[in-house]
């Protein structure tokens, strides 16, 4: 009876999850965490669209946004100053 030579057996090495990279999506400013990423419509907050290639992806269920130059001008630059100022200390 030939035995033959199994380095392997049927079983896997485990191997962890990688951990959620939500958190890449906030920004901490003081106490507050401001969200960098639109959130999808329809998955609600907490589901963020990935930033592809000029449009807004989410993976979750596969919702496509593009990006129209109307939503950069909504930002407007004086709401930095505005919230930049709440300082605790
Ligand atoms: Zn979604």
């Amino acid at each position: 009876m030939g035995k033959k030579k199994t380095a392997k057996k049927g079983k896997k090495p485990h191997k962890n999850k990688p951990t959620s990279k939500k958190y890449t999506k906030y920004k901490i400013e003081g106490d507050k965490a401001i969200r960098m990423a639109k959130a999808c419509p329809r998955c609600g907050p907490g589901v963020f669209l990935l930033d592809s290639q000029g449009r807004l992806y989410c993976g979750k269920c596969h919702y496509t946004e593009f990006k129209s130059k109307k939503v950069v001008e909504d930002i407007a630059p004086s709401e930095e100053t505005k919230e930049g100022k709440e300082k605790k200390e």
